[in-house]
């Protein structure tokens, strides 16, 4: 087998707050399929270091950005680990990113800078006697690599495959660090890793990284615009021939209808009844004619949901009714609650439970996904595999994984959601109008759940696409 070592924030399921972690705990089973042995680079945050059983130390270092630390590896719920274990930096309670204040760790530039520079150190050292071909790292947080392995004089030894999973997170630190970061004087520069007098860590791997991919292939399209670049566009049209989008699968044991723990299993979409009745009192919402819509989201501005309280009148009042499982912003989550008490025909749940997110899935007759901008997205993938028809905004991931029931797709039996364009509550109401109209025709409905099952939503497209990209940066002798 040949190696690569992914290098990440968060892996599911040992810590999650995001797709990325989804992402990071399925890679290394889909690429094994693919001749890739991956291990995984992690930090030894308090559930990490739980989890890890028969550790052995494979490097040290006295002192790593102010303590000490060391490299362990072992095994964990089927996942090959590496461990940063730092104290200094990781052993703390609560969020992986956040302080008790509700803001970014101060020190988040020194964290996750000590992880990029062990993953690069281990790498060429081949520490445990494990030499990766390719370093795989994801978003900011691995993204000083490359910059470390150059400074290294490692540059050639091994190969780097930046992702990225959002764009929106630059992990930026001020010029003073340079020095306390590790990071050298030259790259310092408006070419380089420098960004408007700071540090900018997502921009590094932007530009010393061998090759770039993102989510999806509109995702990768929309990044090289102003739009959606959020300030890196330009590094990233400079870069359009190393970018390519691939599309993020669903881990398909977990999210299986037929298995599912959670639910009453069902094959065909007709069985699904039982498990919308259930989720209905739940939520303790009136049975009704209408569709049921769920979200799962985190409550973020990216995510749209202010829009969709705005489509609620119209949506209520054709008898559509909502249930919503989300945490986040305080304002978002205060207006939900709010909805919840205005209209009967909507429940809400603030919190994160990942359970309840499979009774959702499995109960929804539709899933609202309205994002401003999606690099992948996940649930419209669940969506489409229990028959929960995704309603979504035209961007990124969605746009790539979603057929829109307009009349020719209707007519040609292929559509298996909703889209709409541009992002705007106007828009939303209209899709959320179309859902109603939809799910009234029971047979043009049941059409749609029956094509969205039989979409392949997992790894097997995927994970030979990334061998193929490891394979072309890999040193292959
Ligand atoms: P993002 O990474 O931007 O949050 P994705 O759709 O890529 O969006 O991934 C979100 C993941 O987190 C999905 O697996 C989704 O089911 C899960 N999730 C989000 N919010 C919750 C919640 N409140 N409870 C349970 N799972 C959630």
């Amino acid at each position: 087998m040949r190696k690569v070592l992914s290098v990440a924030s968060e892996c599911a399921p040992l810590v999650k707050t995001g797709g990325l972690a989804d992402v990071a705990g399925a890679l290394p089973s889909a690429l094994a399929a693919e001749g890739w042995h991956m291990r995984t680079l992690l930090p030894g945050y308090p559930a990490v270091m739980k989890a890890l059983k028969r550790v052995t130390e494979v490097w040290h270092d006295a002192d790593l950005m102010g303590g000490p630390a060391r490299v362990l590896a072992g095994k964990t719920r089927g996942l090959d680990m590496l461990v940063l274990d730092a104290p200094h930096l990781f052993d703390r309670p609560g969020s992986i990113y956040l302080g008790p204040d509700g803001l970014d760790w101060p020190d988040n530039p020194e964290r996750f800078a000590a992880l990029s520079r062990v993953a690069a150190e281990i790498a060429v050292d081949g520490a445990a006697g494990w030499k990766p071909e390719v370093l795989h790292l994801h978003d900011w947080q691995a993204a000083l690599v490359p910059v470390y392995l150059r400074a290294l004089g490692a540059t050639g030894e091994v190969a780097t495959l930046l992702t990225v999973h959002n764009i929106a997170f630059h992990g930026l630190a001020p010029a003073e660090k340079l020095e306390a970061l590790n990071l050298p004087e030259w790259g310092f520069t408006h070419e380089g890793f420098e960004y408007y007098g700071k540090i900018n860590a997502l921009k590094a791997g932007l530009v010393y990284a061998d090759m770039l991919s993102t989510v999806s292939p509109t995702y990768a399209r929309e990044l090289m615009r102003p739009q959606f670049g959020m300030g890196l566009d330009g590094v990233l049209r400079a870069r359009a021939a190393d970018l390519v989008g691939i599309l993020n699968g669903i881990d398909e044991t977990v999210w299986n209808p037929e298995t599912d723990k959670e639910i009453a299993g069902y094959r065909t979409p007709k069985r699904k009844a039982a498990n919308t009745l259930a989720l209905a009192e739940e939520f303790d919402l009136p049975p009704g004619d209408g569709p049921l819509a769920v979200v799962v989201s985190r409550l973020t501005e990216q995510k749209g949901l202010d829009l969709l309280l705005e489509a609620l009148p119209a949506y209520c009042g054709r008898g559509g009714r909502l249930a919503l499982l989300g945490s986040g912003d305080k304002a978002l989550e205060t207006a939900w609650l709010e909805a919840a008490r205005d209209y009967p025909n909507v429940g809400v749940r603030i919190g994160y439970d990942e359970a309840l997110s499979h009774r959702m899935i499995g109960g929804g007759d539709a899933i609202v996904i309205p994002s401003r901008f999606e690099p992948c997205g996940l649930t419209q993938l669940y969506g489409l595999r229990y028959g929960t028809v995704p309603v979504v905004a035209l961007t990124g991931g969605l746009a790539d994984t979603v057929i829109n029931a307009n009349d020719a797709a209707l007519s040609a039996g292929v559509a298996t959601g909703i889209q709409f364009y541009p992002v705007t509550a106007q828009e939303l109401t209209g899709a959320m109008t179309r859902l109603c109209d939809l799910f009234a025709q029971r047979k043009v409905w049941s059409r749609m759940q029956r094509k969205a099952m039989k979409q392949h939503v997992g790894w097997g497209a995927s994970a030979p696409r990334y061998a193929a990209l490891y394979e072309k940066i890999g040193s292959v002798e």
